[in-house]
């Protein structure tokens, strides 16, 4: 069983998801069992935060945002999809986008945004991509099956990043991956709390959703698909003379992606790495690219450094006081308070 990841810039219109097809197949040729995780169409997630704050202060903005993401996907799915195969995923669709109104009109009316409800809001963006691309695949002539995440992730109910209980996970995907062969479909960064609420794995999640998926599947490879050559030395969106590293420590990989490599998700890398399953990242828009290989082959290269990260939002906290005498209470108060609010310590000195 291979599992591929392809995130948000890779499925953000009917062309892009024609081209994922195309990879997708390419493969299938020789891998039958292959599970597909995708990410939301492209800055879909960015949209439908917005369309919820918005609702929630009362601003009637969201409306027209809530339908120009509906007819985004209608009109993907018009692309993709023969008139005569349309009507299943169109319903499909048009079933959470009242999901998604309704969602908004409660958010709008009690004029509060609970995490919970935005992870449900947030969930919206997967489960449309992965249907759309599962009716797609199937219109190609591959039978496809979707599957929901929120019956396989199992999470605590810390909404908005929430923490998945791996053993449970590993169960659930196990056994349904047991019976079910060939090509599949799952929408990534979802997942579900014991009882069944919605949650989501913290931004940028799908990555870490396709390694749970490998891991559990122990698969030979997890391909992490995006919109650039690999890990590369820094940001190229930063750095023009930024290049593609040929293969990375699942260590220099972490720590990379820790401080800011947005490539991969942090916590991408420790499911694969407890299996020593290898990560290739690969463009999709350049598939010919070697890619990045992350793997636990300790690397000698040429280079002293691996590569540079950067963080944007970074707040410096001085805390000064006359004496030093609470200062270990100080400190536990000062991180309790942080921790409280999610807030990530970098550095401390
Ligand atoms: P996806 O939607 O495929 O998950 P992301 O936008 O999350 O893609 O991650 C890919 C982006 O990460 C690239 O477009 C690039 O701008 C950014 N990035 C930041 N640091 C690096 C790095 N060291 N190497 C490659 N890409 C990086
Ligand atoms: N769609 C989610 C996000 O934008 C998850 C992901 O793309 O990995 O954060
Ligand atoms: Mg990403």
């Amino acid at each position: 069983m291979k599992v591929l990841k392809f995130g948000g810039s890779s499925v953000a219109n009917a062309a892009n998801i024609s081209r994922v097809i195309d990879i997708v197949l390419g493969q299938h040729q020789q891998d039958h069992d292959i599970i597909v995780v995708v990410s939301a169409a492209g800055g879909i997630t960015d949209s439908l935060i917005q369309m919820a704050e918005a609702a929630r202060s009362g601003n009637d903005s969201y409306q027209a945002l809530f339908e120009a993401l509906c007819r985004k996907h209608q009109e993907m799915i018009e692309e993709l999809l023969g008139t005569n195969a349309r009507q299943p995923v169109q319903t499909q669709a048009q079933k959470l986008c009242d999901e998604l109104d309704n969602l908004l009109q409660g958010v709008a009316l009690l004029k509060e945004l609970s995490t919970q409800a935005l992870d449900a809001i947030m969930s919206t963006g997967e489960q449309l991509s992965a249907q759309i691309i599962s009716a797609a695949f199937n219109y190609r002539g591959v039978p496809c099956t979707y599957v929901d995440a929120r019956e396989l992730i199992q999470t605590d109910n810390k909404f908005g990043h929430a923490a998945v209980q791996i053993e449970a996970t590993y169960q659930r995907i196990a056994h349904a991956f047991k019976q079910q062969q060939g090509l599949s479909v799952m929408g990534g960064f979802i997942a579900a709390d014991q009882s069944g609420v919605t949650t989501t794995l913290g931004r940028g999640g799908s990555d870490y959703t396709a390694s749970l998926l490998g891991a559990a599947l122990d698969a030979p490879i997890i391909e992490i698909w995006t919109d650039v050559d690999g890990v590369m030395t820094a940001d190229p969106r930063h750095v023009k003379g930024a290049f593609p590293l040929t293969s990375i420590s699942y260590e220099e990989a972490g720590e990379l992606a820790h401080f800011g490599a947005k490539v991969i998700h942090p916590k991408t890398m420790k499911p694969a790495r407890l299996k020593n399953i290898p990560i290739l990242i690969k463009n999709t828009f350049n598939p010919e690219a070697p890619g990045t290989l992350i793997d636990g082959v300790s690397k000698q290269r040429q280079h002293l450094v691996t590569g540079v990260s950067s963080l944007a939002n970074i707040a410096l906290l001085r805390l000064q006081s006359s004496s030093i005498k609470y200062i270990s209470e100080i400190s536990a108060r000062v991180f309790q308070a942080l921790s409280k609010e999610h807030i990530e310590v970098l550095l401390t000195t």
